[in-house]
């Protein structure tokens, strides 16, 4: 029903947590999967994870903030597979300092990563998507794109980035057969999670109306959906998968 078998889809992010998890269901659904790590030795534990699980995905860490590497990795996927079908910007870092303890360096890391990188491997797969008449370019934002955060600035700064990105590309691709969406998780239960505060996690559970936090398998589900065919005429959309969280 979903349509996935045998689409090409690249993961950024993809080694552990939300990426990892996603990697997994496009796997299980037929999808042919690129992993996209920071470094070589969490691609291969990810890559040996899923070997263990009788998966095979392949993966690769070009530094995401470069167009060049960006795009000498891609070409080497799109000359493997002959074609790229759906690509997900998953790869993301956080803050948590207020604003006074934070340097406008640790400002621009976080917007290279989470925007400028986005940025990078949309113009490297748009070429191999108009090429093949259609595509899927789907990114991670969060529901701190949509309320803010009261410290870590860089980060809800990023998110509101990747939804005005996300709904503009959308407007320039739609006529390529190319859609572009974006998931906003509320809080999942990942690594990034876990780095927080229990003073910090525990107000926000209390705040949540379906009583829990998310799982990785509630955001790759809608990662699926939205990279189905059952999605086909949505496009510039940010979807809330976040219990109907409101923090
Ligand atoms: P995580 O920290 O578990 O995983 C982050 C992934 O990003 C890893 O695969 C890592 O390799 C990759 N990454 C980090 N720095 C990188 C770099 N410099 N270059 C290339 N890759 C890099 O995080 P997660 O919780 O799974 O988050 C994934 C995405 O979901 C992020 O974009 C995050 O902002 C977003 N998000 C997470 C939550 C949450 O509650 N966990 C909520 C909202 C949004």
């Amino acid at each position: 029903m979903l349509n996935l078998e045998n689409k090409v889809v690249v993961v950024t992010g993809g080694t552990r947590g939300i990426g990892f998890e996603t990697v997994r269901a496009f796997y299980e659904n037929g999808a042919k999967v690129i992993l996209f790590g920071s470094k070589e030795e969490s691609v291969d534990k990810a890559l040996n994870e899923l070997k263990r699980e009788k998966k095979e995905v392949i993966g690769y860490y070009p530094n995401l903030t470069n167009y060049d590497d960006v795009s000498r990795v891609l070409k080497k996927i799109y000359d493997k597979y002959g074609h790229i079908d759906v690509l997900i910007n998953n790869a993301g870092i956080s803050a948590k300092e207020r604003i006074e303890n934070t340097t406008s360096e640790d400002f621009a890391k976080i917007m290279d990563l989470n925007v400028n990188a986005i940025f990078n491997t949309c113009k490297a797969v748009i070429p191999y998507m108009k090429e093949n008449k259609g595509g899927v370019i789907l990114n991670t934002s969060s529901m701190v794109s949509i309320y803010g955060q009261p410290s870590g600035i860089g980060y809800p700064s990023s998110k509101f980035a990747v939804n005005g990105f996300t709904k503009s590309l959308a407007r320039e691709l739609a006529p390529y057969n190319i859609r572009v969406n974006a998931v906003a998780p509320g809080i999942i239960n990942t690594d990034m999670v876990a780095s927080l505060s229990k003073e910090m996690i525990e107000p926000l559970i209390k705040t949540i109306p379906l009583g829990r936090i998310g799982t990785p398998r509630d955001i790759a589900n809608a990662f699926l959906f939205l990279a189905s065919d059952m999605a086909s005429y949505i496009t510039g959309v940010v979807l809330s998968v976040d219990g109907s969280a409101r923090s």
